[in-house]
């Protein structure tokens, strides 16, 4: 069976994207138009980005209003909250849901690198009272239910009577998870742990770090239900054309590429030649994993709408067969 088949297979997934706030003016507007773009494909959700210590606030919040108010596409905020107190990152919260974001991408975010530029090698060392993603996600419910004071509801065919609505809750919560391991958790359990402990404080997704092989996604995921872990884990995906961003990428996240697609990319010299390598391998990677199960695809954009509408077009994903 082809990349081209996935579709058909798994009866048109739900696709979501990732984007990341632009630096400048030039950027933001050509965002404007990479987010037309991607909307129609009918995304389930964009996803926007978060600087540690919220050195992006603003600009994050830029883009997802856009999205609000421009797409019929639910915006999802990342937040980080290394570093924050509690207070902080309750005042945090409450800004993005005043803004209209009801769906949100906890993390812990990464710790101050050290002076010398290597991260902290304590874990813990200058950090908040937030600690792990976890509690981020406490934060959030609690947060909304803070905001949300319990309503009252008739009853049919007993006028006088009130019963209480329930607490209206975030639209997602989700969390990421680490297919190959956290560059640095000591063991891939401690991972499978970590996503129960986040599932167990409210996650309703978990979106994963990119990876290269489908066996990582589909072996994490059996060892995380093995765990007992129920929520749905969307796989992050992300094809890559150039062998610099490949390079970026592998030491962004740690997670070494396959070989045979690092020298492909290295060797092509025509850039069409090379899109064309990337977004073959993205499409078949993307196509295993749903043949395996996989309830979706979260697509790592780098903010072009190009490289992964290809990608749709070519597993039978894309606008056409959204609408068609
Ligand atoms: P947790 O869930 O608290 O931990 C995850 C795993 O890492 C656990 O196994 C935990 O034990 C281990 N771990 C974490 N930190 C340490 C440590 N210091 N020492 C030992 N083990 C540790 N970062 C941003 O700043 N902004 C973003 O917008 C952003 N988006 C992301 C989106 C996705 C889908 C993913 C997968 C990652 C994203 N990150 C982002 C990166 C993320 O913040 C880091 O990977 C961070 O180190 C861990 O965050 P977490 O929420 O997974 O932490």
């Amino acid at each position: 069976m082809t990349a081209t088949d996935a579709g058909d297979c798994a009866g048109r997934p739900p696709i979501s994207f990732e984007l990341f706030p632009p630096r400048t003016d030039a950027a933001a507007i050509a965002l404007g138009r990479t987010i037309d773009r991607l909307a129609e494909v009918d995304p389930a959700f964009i996803s926007v980005t978060f600087g540690a210590g919220g050195s992006s606030r603003g600009r994050s919040l830029t883009v997802l209003r856009y999205i609000l108010e421009h797409t019929d596409v639910e915006p999802m905020a990342h937040l980080t909250c290394v570093g924050s107190s509690h207070a902080e990152a309750n005042r945090l919260v409450r800004e993005f849901l005043d803004a209209g974001i009801t769906s949100f991408l906890a993390l812990r975010g990464d710790p101050p690198e050290a002076a010398d530029g290597t991260p902290d090698a304590d874990p813990d060392a200058g950090l908040g009272d937030l600690g792990s993603a976890a509690e981020l996600v406490q934060l959030i419910h609690r947060v909304q239910q803070e905001r949300e004071p319990f309503g009252e509801l008739g009853v049919p065919g007993a006028p006088r009577a009130r019963r209480i609505a329930s607490r209206p809750r975030p639209e997602r919560v989700a969390v990421a998870a680490f297919p190959t391991g956290h560059p640095r958790s000591r063991s891939l359990s401690q991972d499978v742990d970590t996503l129960l402990a986040k599932e167990v404080a409210g996650a309703t997704l978990a979106i994963t770090q990119l990876f290269w092989h489908a066996d990582d996604y589909l072996g994490f995921v059996a060892r995380a239900r093995a765990a007992g872990v129920t929520i749905p884990i969307l796989p992050g995906l992300m094809p890559v054309t150039t062998p610099a961003r490949l390079a970026r990428l592998t030491e962004l996240t740690g997670v070494e590429p396959p070989a045979d697609l690092a020298i492909a990319l290295e060797v092509e010299p025509d850039p069409e030649a090379r899109a064309e390598i990337g977004e073959v391998f993205a499409a078949e990677l993307c196509g295993e994993v749903l043949r395996g199960g996989a309830p979706g695809l979260h697509l790592y954009t780098y903010n072009r709408h190009e490289t992964v509408l290809s990608v749709l077009d070519r597993l039978g994903l894309g606008a056409s067969a959204r609408h068609g």
